[in-house]
């Protein structure tokens, strides 16, 4: 009998050179049929079996493939769309882009984030699409399911049936996956304002059923496993929510197909007695994320179920230390008698598909990654270095060469990046002076009126900014016209927020691509792939910068734009740099220290560019920090020592500004409430947020915690080209006033303005300008 087996719990799907998106927008432009489509998605699909089975793997995953979304097709699978769309005779592949991207006439569909990380419902009439929020810890966005204290579920999609029965005609061994029925429901949000547990409660005994219709047609279908994924084990859950999966997978066991209990992103702790126990055959755990988790997971779980380790990381894109998990699989083996899956320790829809194609890094840095299937490759070394280690010797010794090679790189360690964060003195996170201290002085210099106007930083990213990029890129453009071209850019935004009235203006970002991007292009340490993209949402990718050695900055980034911005008004141009949170949590990181460290040296980075932007006159910097809280740890234990070091990062980069240097941030949320401590402690001069769709709601959390510095509730939604009138902005602000002093309060839109054009953004300024000056007008 074999001993090891390899699989994956799932595969990207975007496609290599990114087919699926290009086929879904063909298709939402009408170029393509639905069945042109569903001709593209059966090509990708065989595609990737085929890798799958190359490489050596048992089984090929099937249902991990979706047109926008996976939880999207659990909605379908469940028959649970939501009755608000008022769905009649249409397609399901109509409907099911319907329940993504909304019903035209919404106002907004979800393929237009501000920042191309983030989904955002919609507001409008109509029938906005559904809210995507983040799965779990990572940068991939699912569709939220809406579900409410009356929902029935049915099985009401042949679509995963239909993907096995593909896979099996292949020739292919099958192992299914599908989301497990308590991760479904916790991911769900209830419409009626029923309380978790109450639908917990109520729903669970309905879906049950469903599931096990599944299971049975799976079985009947002869799929050798159903990977049934419970991620939500690594989470802090509530105690009926634990007890609820004991009855669940009694009852799925009903079914008899044999099911691999997935769990990943997070170690199980109180829960991995519980995980050991249901009944299943098989129980996966991630082997990166909870490596110290493996031994007692290996002594609970019975001889008699399989146990996978997912020792190659999903998450990242570095090559796997193979001695090391070899050390680590040591002990797990001995104890199952030499019995184990490998596996990745996700789906691999987090990283790229193949470094095979990028010819721009350099060899030495592209030695020591693994993108998706080199992940494979690693699996299969993986297993030959166990079941026979002569015939594994070669691979084993190249993957060391390349691992003794990272860690003893020069390129990598840069001792003066090291020396610089050793001798930080004690105070180099701490501003000179208390923020009243720094309000007068800042108040003197800059003069303001009450309830000042401002933007977040971006205007509109028009068709002429772009292809003047583009062109720049390809080399049509000559660095001096690109430099002319943005300085255009550049003055026309300063004229037309003059016209307007705003009173703290910013350059308008016209010369950045994308706002971590941009800055990681001019730092040390960073490089980019050419094709390493990974699906966001939907047709949405990004392209993370890989982090791979010490930060630092060889020169001002913004200076010169921000210098040249100032010299055309007298009015105080802020100047606008990413945090070094963001620029972290959207990046693959080094994982060869931790990452807080990283964070550090990035925030010097930054530090060194808000000095200068000081020194070069710029009276108000603004470091954005949207993605802070996406850092957030899983589990409650890890929380508190994130946010100490996330908050001392941003610090660092602050502090450095003189007390009438004007320190702002901006996050793109409306979660602060269990953070409100932290946010404070940034002890930013002030904060703008976003709040037009919370009805200011957040505000009170900030008035209750008596936020002590000046604050920018954002007065309307920029994700919509909806202007709002000057009576709904005055309606929000003055509910603002309510709660905070009105002496603390700033008046600006959510978020940037890059994704709007001129036309509705002028009109909504010129709206919000006039509330600030109603506001004034009431003091
Ligand atoms: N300054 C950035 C902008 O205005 C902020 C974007 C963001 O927070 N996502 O575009
Ligand atoms: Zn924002």
């Amino acid at each position: 009998m074999k001993n090891i087996y390899t699989h994956i719990p799932g595969y990207p799907r975007i496609g290599a050179r990114r087919e699926l998106k290009t086929a879904l927008e063909r298709h939402w432009r009408g170029e393509l049929t639905s069945a042109e489509l569903e001709d593209a998605g059966r090509v990708l699909r065989a595609r990737q079996w085929a890798r799958q089975r190359d490489a050596g793997l048992d089984f090929v995953t099937v249902g991990d493939f979706a047109f926008y979304d996976h939880v999207a097709n659990h909605i379908q699978l469940f028959g649970c769309e939501p009755a608000r769309f008022g769905f009649q005779d249409e397609a399901a592949l109509v409907r099911y882009f319907t329940l993504a991207r909304g019903r035209a006439g919404a106002g907004r569909d979800n393929d237009g984030g501000c920042c191309g990380h983030e989904g955002h419902p919609g507001h409008d009439s109509g029938s906005p699409a559904l809210e995507m929020t983040k799965w779990f810890d990572t940068n991939y966005h699912y569709l939220v399911p809406e579900l409410d204290a009356g929902t029935q579920f049915e099985l009401a999609s042949s679509r995963l049936f239909d993907e096995v029965a593909e896979a099996l005609a292949l020739g292919h061994a099958v192992k299914a996956t599908l989301i497990g029925p308590l991760t479904f429901l916790w991911l769900a949000k209830a419409t009626d304002g029923t309380p978790r547990p109450d639908l917990l409660d109520r729903l669970l005994p309905r879906l049950l059923p469903v599931y096990g219709q599944v299971l049975a047609r799976l079985k009947e279908q002869g799929v050798a496993w159903v990977q049934i994924e419970e991620p939500i084990l690594g989470l802090d859950l509530p105690q009926e929510w634990r007890s609820a999966f004991d009855t669940a997978y009694w009852q799925l066991n009903q079914a008899g197909a044999p099911l691999l209990l997935a769990t990943y992103f997070s170690p199980l702790e109180e829960n991995l007695s519980l995980a050991c126990r249901l009944p299943v055959a098989g129980l996966h755990v991630d082997g990166v994320r909870a490596a110290h988790e493996l031994v007692s997971v290996a002594d609970w779980l019975p001889v008699h179920k399989v146990l996978s380790v997912g020792i190659v990381d999903g998450r990242n894109i570095w090559r796997t230390d193979l001695d090391a998990a070899l050390a680590t699989l040591a002990p797990v083996l001995e104890k199952r008698n030499g019995q184990l899956w490998l596996s990745t320790s996700c789906s691999l829809l987090h990283v790229p598909y193949t470094l095979q194609p990028e010819t721009a890094l350099a060899p030495e840095l592209k030695s020591w990654l693994a993108f998706a299937d080199e992940k494979l490759d690693e699996l299969a070394v993986l297993r030959a270095a166990i079941e026979r280690p002569a015939a594994a010797a070669e691979a084993l010794a190249i993957s060391r060469a390349a691992i003794a090679a990272r860690r003893a790189s020069p390129r990598v360690h840069d001792a003066a990046v090291r020396a610089r964060l050793a001798r930080l003195p004690a105070d180099a996170a701490q501003r000179k002076s208390p923020f009243a201290e720094r309000r007068l002085l800042q108040g003197v210099k800059l003069d303001l009126p009450p309830f000042p106007t401002t933007t977040i930083g971006s205007f509109p990213q028009t068709p002429a900014i772009r292809s003047a990029r583009a062109a720049c890129k390809r080399g049509a453009l000559d660095g001096a016209a690109y430099e002319a071209a943005m300085r255009a850019e550049i003055e026309h935004a300063i004229r037309r927020q003059e016209a307007l009235g705003l009173d703290v203006l910013v350059h308008g970002e016209a010369e950045r691509n994308d706002m971590v991007e941009y800055f990681g292009e001019q730092l040390a340490g960073f490089a980019f792939t050419q094709n390493g993209w990974v699906q966001s949402y939907g047709s949405r990718c990004v392209k993370p910068p890989v982090i791979w050695g010490d930060v630092s900055r060889p020169a001002p980034i913004t200076v010169e734009w921000a210098r040249y911005a100032q010299s055309l008004t007298a009015l105080p141009v802020k100047g606008m740099v990413t945090g070094p949170v963001t620029i972290l949590q959207w990046s693959f990181v080094r994982d060869d220290q931790p990452r807080a460290d990283t964070a550090d040296q990035i925030a010097l980075a930054m530090r060194d560019e808000v000095d200068d932007l000081q020194q070069a006159g710029i009276a108000i910097v603004q470091i954005d920090e949207p993605a802070l809280r996406e850092g957030l740890p899983l589990r409650q234990g890890p929380r508190a020592g994130y946010l100490d070091r996330a908050v001392r990062a941003f610090r660092l980069a602050a502090a450095v500004a003189r007390d009438d240097t004007q320190i702002h941030t901006h996050m793109c949320y409306a979660e602060f409430n269990d953070i409100l401590p932290q946010i404070a402690a940034l002890d930013a001069d002030v904060i703008t947020i976003e709040t037009s769709r919370s009805a200011m709601a957040l505000l009170d959390a900030f008035g209750n915690f008596r936020y002590p510095n000046d604050i920018g509730p954002g007065v309307y939604d920029i994700h919509s080209p909806r202007v709002p009138d000057r009576g709904e902005m005055l309606a929000l602000l003055r509910r603002a006033r309510s709660v905070i002093p009105p002496g603390q309060l700033w008046v600006n839109p959510d978020c940037g303005l890059k994704t709007r054009g001129w036309p509705e953004t002028e009109a909504a300024l010129r709206n919000m300008v006039e509330a600030a000056r109603q506001m004034r007008a009431e003091l």
